[in-house]
């Protein structure tokens, strides 16, 4: 009988899956169990920037199917700059990259029962039991909850999360070619408008449409299709008022709508104060939380599995049903050192004071030459956090803080 069940095979339960086969956890001791079944679709921008590339070569290779782009841009009302990393970004279609995630945990021999809603988790001696089904119960040794943004198995726990977030995006085709295909724009002139968050265009790599070639010619941003969307980084703006945004938005850069509509889905963010144990059972992807900046998932759910496999095996191998420390563990790691780096900056850039902070974000000019130099990558700019805000204090000697008194909006916003 498995030991383990892991509720959600998206790359959170799919990588957990995978780390924790690379640790020496037998396949037979891991069921996944998802609600879904497979190639399943998930609203998603699918940008991996480098260190989701990173990460995602080290546990996998690099799937086929996907698309490239070169460099990030931030815009705003108060300018643009590049952001060039180390690396290129990977987009995909969601459905193509995780359903190859999955398929690598089926053939290294691992159950995965999909079409498998849980519907409750609770406590029982020596592990917990899931409901699913028409009323069926298994019991488990571990659950490790990697159920996504609103998922059952925290829930059910009692766990604390994170500030969940709103989004809300859909496909477009461009009308004009002022746009480059191999640039990731994010756009933080929501933040002008009074919604803490930023709006992206990505190109759209649909399997078997001009962005899905990896390393094709450069195109044109007519020749495939684009997706669009925004997110609310707090969820406190109305989800009507998060797609007129965006149609606005989409209007104002020559999109067109290809979707019926535009769809909303949540995001819940990583937090310091967020729990993701119980004894016996774990939280990892989204469930336990994502970077709270950008919203970037794929990759902070590929590291979290890394940690929450490792971890696993740990207590498995002493036979304890505890991990100690298990949230603050994380914070010794890289990624949980960049979660709560991201974690600070989005305390600023999305509260009360978030134009000051924007025109920080805009203005600073060590982190721009950073931005550019090709050398870092984005979420990854932790170690170099005392530098950043010792060379901003002396920009702000000179010239002033700057304040946080109303922006203007673009013209057609
Ligand atoms: C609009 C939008 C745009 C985004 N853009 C990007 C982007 O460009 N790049 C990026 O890196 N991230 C992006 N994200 C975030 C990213 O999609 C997620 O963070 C990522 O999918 C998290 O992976 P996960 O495996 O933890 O969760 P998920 O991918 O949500 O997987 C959870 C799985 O659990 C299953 N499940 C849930 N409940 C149950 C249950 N009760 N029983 C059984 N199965 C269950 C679901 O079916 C699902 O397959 C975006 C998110 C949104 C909403």
């Amino acid at each position: 009988m498995a030991k383990i069940a892991i509720v959600g095979g998206g790359p959170g339960g799919s990588s957990f899956v995978l780390w924790a086969l690379r640790a020496g956890v037998q396949p037979e001791d891991l069921v996944i169990f998802d609600k879904a079944r497979f190639p399943r679709p998930k609203l998603c921008g699918g940008a991996l920037t480098t260190r989701g590339t990173e990460a995602l070569d080290e546990l996998l290779g690099r799937p086929p199917g996907g698309g490239e782009t070169r460099r990030l841009e931030f815009r705003s009302v108060l300018g643009s700059f590049p952001v060039q990393e180390r690396g290129s970004q990977w987009l995909y279609d969601r459905a193509l990259l995780d359903d190859q995630l999955l398929s690598a945990c089926v053939a290294a021999g691992v159950e995965v029962r999909q079409g498998c809603a849980v519907r409750e988790v609770e406590a029982a001696p020596e592990g917990w039991r899931l409901r699913f089904g028409r009323d069926e119960v298994e019991r488990f040794e571990w659950v490790v909850g990697a159920d996504g943004a609103r998922g059952i198995v925290g829930r059910s726990a009692g766990l604390r999360g994170g500030v969940v977030g709103r989004l809300v995006e859909a496909v477009f085709e461009a009308t004009d070619d002022s746009l480059d295909p191999a640039t990731l724009y994010f756009d933080f002139d929501p933040i002008v408008d009074g919604i803490p968050g930023y709006a992206w265009l990505f190109a759209y790599p649909k399997p078997g449409t001009a962005f899905a070639a990896e390393a094709g010619p450069p195109l044109r941003a007519t020749d495939g299709l684009w997706k669009l969307g925004i997110m609310d980084g707090r969820g406190v703006t109305g989800g009507g008022a998060l797609r007129d945004w965006t149609s606005r938005f989409a209007d104002r850069h020559g999109f067109r709508l290809v979707d019926e509509k535009i769809q909303g889905w949540p995001e819940h963010y990583w937090s310091p104060r967020a729990e993701a144990h119980r004894p016996g059972l774990l939280l990892t992807g989204e469930a336990w939380g994502i970077d709270p900046l950008l919203g970037e998932g794929i990759a902070p759910a590929i590291e979290l599995s890394r940690y929450a496999a490792g971890r696993l095996k740990g207590a498995l191998d002493a036979g304890r049903a505890t991990i100690p420390g298990y949230e603050a563990g994380l914070l010794r790691t890289e990624e949980g050192a960049n979660l709560r780096f991201q974690w600070r900056l989005a305390e600023r850039l999305y509260g009360p004071n978030g134009r000051r902070w924007m025109r920080v974000l805009f203005d600073h000019r060590y982190m721009r030459e950073l931005a550019a130099s090709g050398t870092e990558r984005y979420g990854r700019l932790q170690r170099l956090q005392w530098r950043l805000i010792w060379r901003y204090v002396l920009q702000v000697l000179r010239g002033g803080l700057p304040s946080n008194a109303p922006l203007l909006s673009s013209p057609a916003e």
